[in-house]
Order: C-alpha cells, then sequence, then structure tokens
C-alpha cells in the first residue's frame, strides 16, 4: 500500500469512536512557518481562505503524506504551490484530508465553506446574539478550515477579516491591528497580525455591533498597555469591575511571578452563548457574558469574586498556557492546573487567604473526590480518551491546582519561584509536558522529585490513618501515618505518594506547643512542622512535649487526601474553638458536624426520634460569639457540609436522610441559638453602599447565613418576631444583587404565601437582563420544595428560556439534576428520565453540554438498588441510542463499564 492509500484505510474504518493513547502521540511531520486567514464573513456561507507555509520537520520520514484535521467544511479549493491540486493527489473524508508526498517545503492554499448560524454545538466560528465569535480549544480549528489542529504546532497567524460594515462594525482578531479598509459593496476589512508563535487553539475572531470601554496599564518596564472590553452597548455599565480586576492581575504577575505583559493591546469580549467560562486566546480573550459583566444592582459578591478570579485566570495563560503551551492534550493540566494554583494565590492575596482556602477545599471534596471515587476517575494527566472535551475535569484543574501547591509547600515559596523562572525562560515559546514543568523545578533547586510524579500518572484520592501515642513520662508524642489508594479504573495497584503534610500541636490552654522533631539534624523548635510522608507508613516523634497535646494535621490542606484522625467529639470541638491554623479550626467544625450527621442518617433510618446532641450546639455557639474572628470565616464556620460532601461520606448514598438529617440540623441549630441569630444579623444589617472588599463581603455573608437560620423559625414564629418579614422587606428593599437575591432565594425554598410573587417581581423587574434572568431560574431549579419537576419543566416552557444557549440550561436544567438531590433521586425515576431525555436533545445541538449534564448519571454505583436501577436503565437507553456524538458515548461508556 501506498502512504496514501494506508490513510485513507485508516479513514473508511472510523465508524466507531476511537480512544486516542498517550503512548501513541508522534511529534508533527510538517511545521507550519506561517499562516495566512481571510475571512469572508455571512452568516450562513462564510469563506475561509488560508494560506499555510510549511516545512518537513528535519528528522522526518521523506515520503510522509500530509494530515491536516477536518470537521464540518466544504472544500471549495485546494492549491499546493499555486497549482490546483488534482483530486487523486489527496483523500478527503469527514474529518481529515490528506495529501501525498507534498515535499520538503511547500505552500498549501486551502479554500472552505462554512455555516456559522448552524453551528449550535459552539466550537469553531458561529454566531451569537447577532455577533460571530469562536471557540477553538481543543479541537475546534478544524471547524474553521483544514490544518494541523494540534497544540505543538504553533505558527505566526496573520488574519484578514471582511464583513458587512453596519452589522458588524468591530472586527477583531489576535494581536495588532494593522490595516483597515472598506469596499463597494457595504462591506469592510481589517487586517491582524500576531507577532508571537501560537497554536491553532488560541486563534480568535470576533465581528459584531459591539460597544467598547477601555483602560490601560503600564508595565513594569515602562511600556503602555491599551486594555479594551467589547460588550453589547446596553452592557457598558458593567465592565469597570472587570477592568479592575485586569490591572490587579497584570500587576500581581509582575509582583509575583516577574511576569509582565508582552503585546501592545489587550481585549476582552463578552459573549452570550459560550460553552466554558472564558478562553484565553492570544490577545484576545472571548468571556461567557456571565464571567465578565458586573454592576451592584445585578451582580453578586460571588459574581464579583467569580469574575475577578477568571479574568486573573485567563490573563495568567499568557505565560502559563500561551506563551508556554502544552505539548498534547493530555498535558492539559501543564497549563490548567498550574493556572488555577496562581488564580487561587491571587485571589487569596486580594481577599480572605482562608475563605479563599475553604472555598478551594469545598469545591474539591464535593465534586473531584467524587469524581475520583467514580467511574470517570483519572490522573491529573490522563493516559487516554475518545474525547478531549470531556477531560475538562475538576480532576485536571482543581486536582491539578493541588498537585502543583504541593510543589510549593514541598520546595518552599523561594524555591519555588525558582523554579517557575527556569520553566518560564526555558520553554518560552515551546509546547511542552507537565513532566518538564517537574524537571525544571528539580533543576533550579537541585532536588529529586521521581516519587512525586505519581500524582500525574495516579488516580484516585489517598486515604490516610492516623494514629497517636503519648508517653507523659519522656515527654514524647509519636505519630504514625499509613497510606492507602483505592483503585481505580485500570489502576488497581498504586505506589505510594509523596505527601506534605503541615502539622502543629496544641496544648490544652490552647497554646501552640512547640515542635521538635526526634532524628533530624534542627535543634530549633518551631510551631509548625511540615511532613513529608513518602513511604506506606511512616512513623515521627517529637520530644519534650510537656502534655498532651490535640494534634492539628493537614493544615492549610496541604494535600489532596482524606484524613482519619484519632480525634473523638470532644478534640474536635476543642480545635473547633481553639486551633491557630483557620482553615483547619474550620475543618474541624466539617468533621464534627459529618461525624455528628452520620450518627443522625443511621438513628434516621432505623426510625428512632432524632436529636441534637448539646455539645454540638455549644460549638456552634461559641464560634457565634466570637468577634474576633474574621466574619467570613464566622460564616463558613457556621456552614454545615454541603449534602455533597456528606453523601461523599457515605457507603451507600441515601440522599433522603442525608437531606432530612441535614435540615434537622440546620432547625435545631436555628431555634436553639435563635436570639445569637438574631442579634448578629441586626448587628450585620447596615445599610451601605455597595463596595466589593473582603471585609463588606464577609458582613453580607455573615448577615445572609443568619436570615437562612432565621427563616427556618418562620413557621414557629408564634411571638411574631417577624423573620419572614425581614425577609421580605431586603428582598424589596435591598440595593444589591446579593441581598436581595438572598432573600429570594431564601424565599424560594419555604413553602410561604408569598413565594410565587416574590419570584414573579423579580422576573418582571429583571426580565431584560439575562445575567440576572440566568439566576432567577437556577434559584427555582435548586429548591428542595416538592414538585420541582414540574416547575422546570414548565420553565423550559418558558419564552425567556432557549435549550441553545449553554447559561440557560446549565441554569435550569443542569442546576436541576446537580443541586436538587431530593428532588431529581425521586423514587418514581421521574428525575433520571428527564435528564436522559434532555441529554438526546442537547446531543444534536451540542455534545460538550450534553456530556456535562450526563455525568450527573455517572456515579449510580453509589445509590441504593432501586435507584442504581433507574439510574442504569437511563444510562443504557443513551448508550443504545444510534448516531451519539463521542462526548455523549463516551461519559455512558465509561459509566456502564466495570
Ligand atoms: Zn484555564
Amino acid at each position: 500500500m501506498t502512504e496514501l492509500e494506508k490513510a485513507g484505510s485508516e479513514l473508511s474504518q472510523a465508524a466507531s469512536p476511537k480512544t486516542i493513547y498517550l503512548s501513541e502521540y508522534r511529534k508533527p511531520v510538517y511545521l507550519l512557518d506561517s499562516v495566512e486567514l481571510r475571512f469572508d464573513l455571512h452568516e450562513t456561507r462564510t469563506r475561509v481562505y488560508s494560506r499555510l507555509a510549511f516545512r518537513r520537520a528535519p528528522d522526518a520520514e521523506t515520503q510522509a503524506p500530509l494530515k491536516l484535521d477536518g470537521n464540518r467544511l466544504e472544500l471549495q479549493a485546494l492549491k499546493l504551490n499555486g497549482e490546483t491540486l488534482a483530486p487523486d493527489r489527496y483523500v478527503l473524508d469527514d474529518d481529515r484530508l490528506v495529501i501525498e508526498n507534498p515535499g520538503p517545503c511547500f505552500e498549501l492554499e486551502v479554500e472552505t465553506q462554512i455555516n456559522p448560524q448552524a453551528n449550535t454545538a459552539l466550537e469553531g466560528l458561529y454566531l451569537s446574539s447577532g455577533m460571530f465569535c469562536t471557540q477553538c480549544e481543543a479541537e475546534g480549528f478544524r471547524r474553521i478550515t483544514y490544518f494541523p489542529d494540534r497544540p505543538d504546532v504553533m505558527s505566526r497567524y496573520s488574519v484578514t477579516v471582511v464583513a458587512d460594515k453596519q452589522k458588524y462594525p468591530v472586527l477583531l482578531s489576535n494581536g495588532n491591528r494593522q490595516e483597515a479598509g472598506e469596499l463597494d459593496d457595504g462591506r469592510h476589512w481589517v487586517k491582524w497580525q500576531d507577532p508571537s508563535l501560537k497554536p491553532s487553539y488560541l486563534f480568535a475572531l470576533v465581528a459584531g455591533d459591539l460597544a467598547c470601554q477601555k483602560d490601560s496599564f503600564t508595565t513594569m518596564n515602562g511600556r503602555e498597555v491599551s486594555l479594551q472590553l467589547f460588550t453589547e452597548a446596553e452592557n457598558i455599565h458593567k465592565c469597570d469591575h472587570a477592568l479592575m480586576s485586569l490591572k490587579q492581575a497584570m500587576k500581581w504577575d509582575e509582583d509575583t511571578y516577574g511576569r509582565e505583559y508582552d503585546l501592545d493591546i489587550y481585549m476582552i469580549v463578552a459573549v452570550n452563548d459560550f460553552n466554558m467560562g472564558a478562553m484565553e486566546n492570544k490577545g484576545l480573550n472571548v468571556f461567557n457574558a456571565s464571567c465578565v459583566l458586573a454592576s451592584p444592582e445585578t451582580a453578586t459578591d460571588q459574581d464579583y469574586y467569580r469574575i475577578q478570579s477568571i479574568i486573573a485566570h485567563e490573563y495568567f495563560h499568557n505565560w502559563s498556557g500561551n506563551r508556554v503551551t502544552c505539548r498534547d492534550w493530555f498535558q492539559l493540566s501543564l497549563k490548567e492546573g498550574f493556572t488555577v494554583f496562581r488564580d487561587q494565590e491571587f485571589s487569596a492575596d486580594l481577599n480572605s487567604r482562608a475563605v479563599q482556602r475553604i472555598d478551594d477545599v469545598n469545591i474539591l471534596r464535593a465534586h473531584q473526590f467524587a469524581e475520583d471515587a467514580g467511574p470517570m476517575a483519572h490522573p491529573v494527566r490522563p493516559d487516554h480518551y475518545i474525547e478531549i472535551s470531556n477531560f475538562y475535569t475538576v480532576t485536571v484543574y482543581n486536582k491539578g491546582a493541588e498537585v502543583v501547591r504541593m510543589l510549593c509547600n514541598i520546595l518552599g515559596r523561594e524555591g519555588f519561584h525558582k523554579g517557575t523562572d527556569l520553566y518560564f525562560s526555558r520553554h518560552d515559546g515551546q509546547a511542552v509536558m507537565t513532566d518538564d514543568f517537574v524537571k525544571a523545578l528539580e533543576d533550579a533547586n537541585a532536588i529529586e522529585l521521581k516519587q512525586f510524579r505519581n500524582w500525574y500518572s495516579q488516580a484516585g484520592t489517598p486515604e490516610l490513618t492516623v494514629n497517636e501515642s503519648y508517653d507523659a513520662e519522656a515527654q514524647k508524642y509519636s505519630l504514625t501515618i499509613r497510606q492507602h489508594c483505592p483503585s481505580t479504573p485500570g489502576q488497581n495497584e498504586k505506589k505510594p505518594f509523596h505527601i506534605p503534610l503541615a502539622m502543629g500541636l496544641i496544648g490544652r490552654s490552647g497554646k501552640p506547643l512547640p515542635l521538635s522533631l526526634e532524628n533530624t539534624n534542627t535543634s530549633e523548635a518551631k510551631l509548625e512542622q511540615m511532613l513529608d510522608l513518602t513511604m506506606p507508613e511512616q512513623h515521627w516523634t517529637f520530644s519534650g512535649v510537656e502534655e498532651k497535646p490535640v494534634l492539628s494535621l493537614g493544615r492549610g490542606f496541604t494535600a489532596p487526601v482524606k484524613l482519619s484522625l484519632p480525634h473523638d467529639d470532644e478534640a474536635l470541638a476543642f480545635l473547633f474553638a481553639r486551633d491557630t491554623d483557620e482553615f483547619n479550626r474550620w475543618d474541624a467544625g466539617q468533621k464534627l458536624a459529618i461525624k455528628i450527621a452520620l450518627k443522625l442518617m443511621n438513628d434516621y433510618s432505623a426510625g428512632k426520634a432524632l436529636q441534637l446532641e448539646p455539645m454540638f450546639i455549644e460549638a456552634y455557639r461559641s464560634n457565634l460569639n466570637n468577634s474576633v474572628l474574621d466574619k467570613a470565616l464566622v460564616a463558613q464556620a457556621l456552614s454545615l457540609p454541603s449534602e455533597f460532601y456528606l453523601a461523599d461520606q457515605c457507603a451507600t448514598v441515601d440522599v433522603e436522610a442525608i437531606h432530612a438529617v441535614r435540615e434537622f440540623m440546620r432547625r435545631q441549630l436555628a431555634e436553639a441559638l435563635a436570639d445569637d441569630w438574631l442579634r448578629l444579623f441586626e448587628e450585620n444589617n447596615v445599610p451601605l453602599a455597595y463596595r466589593f472588599n473582603a471585609q463588606d463581603m464577609a458582613q453580607r455573608s455573615l448577615k445572609n447565613l443568619c436570615l437562612s437560620y432565621l427563616m427556618e423559625l418562620d413557621s414557629l414564629d408564634q411571638n411574631k418576631v417577624g423573620y419572614r418579614q425581614r425577609c421580605l422587606q431586603q428582598f424589596q428593599k435591598g440595593d444589591n444583587m446579593t441581598d436581595v437575591l438572598a432573600a429570594l432565594s431564601i424565599l424560594s425554598q419555604h413553602d410561604v404565601a408569598e413565594r410565587q410573587q416574590v419570584l414573579d417581581d423579580f422576573y418582571n423587574k429583571w426580565k431584560h437582563d439575562r445575567q440576572v434572568v440566568e439566576k432567577w431560574f437556577a434559584i427555582q431549579a435548586a429548591s428542595p420544595l416538592p414538585g420541582a419537576l414540574t416547575r422546570v419543566q414548565a420553565l423550559m416552557q418558558h419564552p425567556a428560556f432557549s435549550i441553545k444557549n449553554p447559561n440557560l440550561v446549565r441554569s435550569l436544567i443542569g442546576r436541576f439534576c446537580a443541586t436538587n438531590p431530593v428532588n431529581f433521586h425521586l423514587l418514581d425515576g421521574s428525575g433520571s428520565r428527564f435528564l436522559a431525555e434532555q441529554v438526546l436533545v442537547l446531543d444534536e445541538l451540542n455534545p460538550q453540554i450534553a456530556a456535562r449534564l450526563l455525568q450527573n448519571l455517572s456515579r449510580w454505583r453509589r445509590f441504593d438498588q432501586t435507584r442504581q436501577l433507574l439510574m442504569r436503565e437511563q444510562l443504557e437507553r443513551i448508550a443504545e441510542h444510534q448516531g451519539l456524538s463521542k462526548d455523549v458515548y463516551e461519559i455512558a461508556g465509561r459509566s456502564l463499564e466495570g
């Protein structure tokens, strides 16, 4: 067979989706010296002209064919070195264009036609609310033109965009604007030139009738960068916070990592229809409107906080992702894990460090630990996939960030930054691997991290069992820690991990005790020690410990592991009141609440009357009345663990018991501490003009937490203290969305007479604002009141809902399936049946969104027999469906396997 025929036969076998393996990676055969693109934009038939200068890689085979990716393209013309290519010189298939022996150095011209309006998958070039935009990560560029669509082919792009001038006055692409002009037929053009090397996934184009808010930033070397935020004119007043956040991020990256921005212009565009949060395209970020636009009247504190963090995240990618990019998509965590770590640290520096850490850990525990324990478990650097879009996961992002954080903990901040400096300088302009990142940290610190690499290749959450003993006579305290990692799909046996664990010992009076570790060189006693657990079982002994201490282990959550501590309720309550490490103080409260909840769940299942221990109530009371603690931390400490995290602690998930027990605990706490909640609510309910800062945010969060506990007492309100009135008043009079939405959300969770009225009022007031309407859908989808599915189905008929818009799908359908377990898991099977129906409808429109939704069924084995059957039935129904996308095919298949 000739190379061409071989390629052709490979193509014809591509009927069922193929698994891609990391071990099969091959270097690119042809490199791209330059890319010239011209877009003639039309809603239904856009023409894309490309001129690509290729060069065979020095070590490549001389007769190798050129293989280009392409998907849903109509090929119009194909020229090699200026000559039209005869049909027998190439093979064209659904996803490939293969050209036989094109030579060592050649120019290829390709003309394709695409239909942006029909592109509901929102990958490649598509229309969103009357504007053209692109999303190319991971493999969207192949929907634009035939191209080596892989991150290790980097090139310099020059792009001309042509469109109707009246409808699309603003024409944007990456880099610097070169030239512009007008054509006779009412169309105009702009030419953009990007001086940086980039892979195709960082390409972007935007065309629309957009308003622009401008600002500027002077870099550490005195260069002025023009900052431009584009949005629909009606939202132009919502740009200030994003621009402020961008400047904060630019400054922080200079101060912390020594990284300076490289182009003269930095553009951000807000888009209404977008599959993800935002995209870091070089010099031209595209943002989901909900992740960039904010005003006090329409956005909550959480929105402000999230925008600040996402703006920073995408900006930080300019170095960790764009200038140094991934060799292949298995390396996704190289850019995402590192960049999430960077944005977490940025948020911690600008706001409350402890609260940021608690938020990080809550996400990890509620979602990543569950992923690690289910059929979709995969290492931070996966080794196979069918559809890469399915691997934009909490494991790659959030656990990936924890892995980078552990490196920082092991090396210390200074050593870590020496390592990242070397990484950036060594690999600038390259496409590299997670291993290159670790190697740079090793080299800069003259240290060896061989065992640490297991974190990248092994899935699963390590479980640590901790035993302690104290010898009063010898004044010695000993600690034994064993590690074990449960098996995950395809990985039964795990090698031990290198786990850094920060610890401290606390005396009965609450004072931290000096730590003097035996068999170490340092004689100096410290108050905190970093333990390096590397063996399956390891011992440490501390001498000179004058009293029996209380252990505070895993401070600041230095490793993404599950800790089984030797603490009884009393020790946990002590740490909850006394630990000097704010994170561990909060965590002790969580652990105590979990222990108590698990006991109550047993009682609930056995039909016993529930009773909340006074000790727990007192522990809450002492935190409630602690006026020294940061209010944000108090609010966190007084929040019970989520139903998800509770579910993760159970051998078999009993949704009803979890919900009933958690509600019972909330109600008991509300009743027993009613006076304290009310006092604290009043104290913090002070009228202030809205400002986004840590202090005001903390005050609002504590106030609204009090309000939510108080509303638990509404039905008992015989003295007419007026809890509901307070809630209604806040809803009606609140001058910022944080307070208004908190009140609305609380009311929507209670069966009160005013419920429908407030929901209607809210909609009528905000129906013109997309971002607020999304919240309105989400609140209703999440309400645990009976009949949620019927309400969700009715809302799907609402004129403001569209199944083509990912934000609305996530707000209504996604929210219901993912955050309303009591209603979703009803025993009549209606929830999973509804989910399956929506997945099949969505799969035709937008496979990425369909696959995301389907993940809610993947952990079916965690439930009781009846629910298992109901969920499996629906998974099978989907798996048997003809013509599934790769995305949904892979999730359904993996969920049913094993
Ligand atoms: Zn990212």
